[in-house]
């Protein structure tokens, strides 16, 4: 039988009173009858201390009169030795002044003397019910349905914390709860006196502004931006963090909360895209957007469905820096249906991506990259083909196998098959993309980080994970020739001399003409791709290409 000093501080404890925001804890040493209760009981009742003596009794006060006599017979049972069981529903009262509606459940330990001696178990919030968020205890988004935006004018703001998702995949959760009350802390102070405050899903707060306009909020963001900026000052041990936001006046035409909320959370998507905080106020342009995306969301489900109609890989060759041979093609996802003929692969990749469709489409993409290359490398001999990949995909486990069962199928040797990983930004879990990574190359697969230098690519990745090539990305090359251009010209040079000493091959994209390629192949870059030499195109046009180089 564990002694009161053991119950108390059992590891097991605390791992169970921070393992939700709804549900609190208690574990009470029946003999003292002192008892431990979970702090984010305390910080919401407003008790005094995790430990008390007499709990039950100071509890008692935090009753709504009502439901007493209920909890007095019900946990009076459980002291006294008639029931090793408590179980019974009541309201209390927050610290905030409100009742919330809890279902509190406890049982009995008996000691070796078969004597009444823990009593353990935890109050869920009966969720719904309540009007507040527990962790930050501001109201709750739902709170607002029934508001009615129809009456008065005003402004609605929607905040999100910038990548809040990585906060808590890198730092952990409690982390990721301390910045959202920090950040509901932020948000009170700076409201104004008539707005309200709430907090919607996930990073998402909202604060409803009668009588205010648009850029009223504006200002208003304006200051909480410096307040999380300057986060390197508070004392809760929250750094600095970035946040966005939308805005929408009120009323519009026949628009409730839903219409609101939508429009508000078009905004912040909008603002969030630029990746310059910034707060965006709703206008036609963000409606034609959003109408735009669904458009094309819903007919590349289509084609999806109908066995990757529209889909098509272009080719772009990749040459030898040293004989200006073409060695290499990158394949390039190409999406046309007789309706929607403008859609870029930036555009609708970034919408696969979010809906999590880039699976399935980047499983075709692999397969048809891996089907063109073992015709060409058949007939053309030596020629390589490197196909993109999103982060997303590399999620899934499978990924190996199904890659290397493909392989096998066309019969494609792994040496000539290279795999450029896209937006690496958003690689959160950067030990299981080096696991990946490490398996394929141990395959003999090529691995590549493409767009080296953007925010997507960078040092940090480098560091993390073992790849064979690096693509330096467009803005660099680009940029070579224009006045001014030492800067690049310093960043490409010192990037070719590292994974000079790494072992690390270079592609430089987007050369576009003789004088950036010369600059280039003076520094040293291993391959050239870019317009110059030829501009993506369809299979039969890149086989005409690969007749002309010879075998
Ligand atoms: P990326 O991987 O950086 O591909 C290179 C992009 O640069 C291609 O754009 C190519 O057409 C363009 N480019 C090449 N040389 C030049 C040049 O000299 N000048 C200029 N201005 N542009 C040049 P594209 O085909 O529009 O593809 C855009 C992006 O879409 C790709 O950038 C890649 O991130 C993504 N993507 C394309 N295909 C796939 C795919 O199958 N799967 C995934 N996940 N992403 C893909
Ligand atoms: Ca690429
Ligand atoms: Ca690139």
């Amino acid at each position: 039988m564990p002694s009161g000093a053991t119950i108390f501080n059992d590891k097991l404890f605390e791992a169970f009173a921070n393992a939700s925001d709804n549900i609190y804890i208690y574990v009470c040493d029946m003999k003292s009858d002192i008892s431990r209760w979970s702090k984010n009981t305390v910080d919401f009742f407003g008790l005094d201390s995790e430990y008390m003596e007499h709990a039950g009794e100071r509890w008692m006060q935090k009753i709504h009169p009502d439901d007493r006599s209920e909890y007095f017979e019900d946990i009076d049972a459980v002291f006294s030795g008639r029931s090793v069981r408590h179980s019974c529903q009541y309201r209390a009262k927050s610290k905030y002044g409100d009742y919330v509606w809890l279902e509190c459940k406890g049982s009995v330990i008996h000691d070796e003397n078969g004597e009444p001696a823990v009593f353990a178990g935890l109050m869920t919030r009966l969720d719904g019910q309540n009007k507040y968020d527990s962790l930050t205890h501001l109201l709750v988004g739902f709170e607002m349905r029934d508001y009615d935006f129809s009456k008065g004018s005003g402004a609605v703001i929607l905040f999100g914390i910038d990548g809040f998702r990585k906060i808590n995949n890198t730092r952990g959760y409690i982390y990721g709860n301390k910045v959202l009350s920090v950040f509901a802390g932020v948000l009170q102070q700076l409201a104004g006196a008539d707005d309200l405050v709430c907090r919607l899903q996930g990073d998402e707060f909202l604060i409803v502004s009668p009588g205010a306009a648009e850029a009223d909020m504006t200002a208003l963001y304006e200051k909480v931006r410096e307040r999380c900026r300057n986060m390197r000052f508070s004392t809760d041990g929250v750094k600095s963090f970035s946040v966005s936001a939308g805005i929408v006046a009120y009323p519009k035409d026949g628009s409730g909360y839903d219409d609101l909320l939508s429009n508000l959370e078009h905004s912040l998507e909008y603002a969030k895209e630029r990746k310059t905080e910034q707060a965006v106020v709703f206008c036609k342009k963000i409606a034609d957007r959003h109408n735009r995306i669904n458009r094309l969301h819903e007919a590349l489900t289509r084609s999806i469905k109908n066995n990757f109609r529209g889909f098509e890989l272009y080719f772009q060759p990749i040459l030898d820096s040293g004989t200006k041979r073409i060695v290499e093609c990158e394949a390039l996802l190409r999406w046309k249906t007789p309706e929607i003929q403008d859609a870029t692969p930036y555009e609708f990749i970034k919408i696969l991506e979010d809906s999590g469709e880039i699976r399935e489409v980047g499983g075709w993409v692999m397969e048809e990259a891996l089907r063109h290359a073992a015709k060409w490398q058949r007939k053309y001999g030596d020629i390589s083909v490197s196909f993109n990949v999103s982060y997303l995909q590399l999620t899934d486990e499978e990924f190996v196998e199904k890659l290397v069962e493909k392989a096998e199928e066309y019969q494609v040797d792994p040496k000539r098959v290279m795999i450029e990983l896209t937006e690496s930004c958003n690689a959160e879990d950067t030990e299981m993309l080096s696991r990946q990574f490490d398996r394929l190359r141990g395959l003999g697969f090529k691995i590549a980080m493409d767009d080296f230098g953007t925010e997507y690519a960078s040092f940090g990745l480098l560091h993390d994970v073992n790849m064979d090539v690096l693509k330096i990305d467009q803005k660099f090359v680009r940029g070579l020739v224009k006045q001014g251009n030492k800067a690049d010209m310093a960043i490409i040079e010192s990037v070719v001399d590292m994974c000079g000493k790494l072992a690390i091959q270079t592609v430089a994209e987007g050369i576009e003409t003789e004088e950036i390629q010369d600059v280039i192949r003076g520094i040293g870059v291993s391959y050239l791709q870019g317009y110059l030499y030829s501009r993506p195109v369809p299979e039969t046009e890149f086989e005409k290409m690969l007749c002309q180089r010879g075998i």
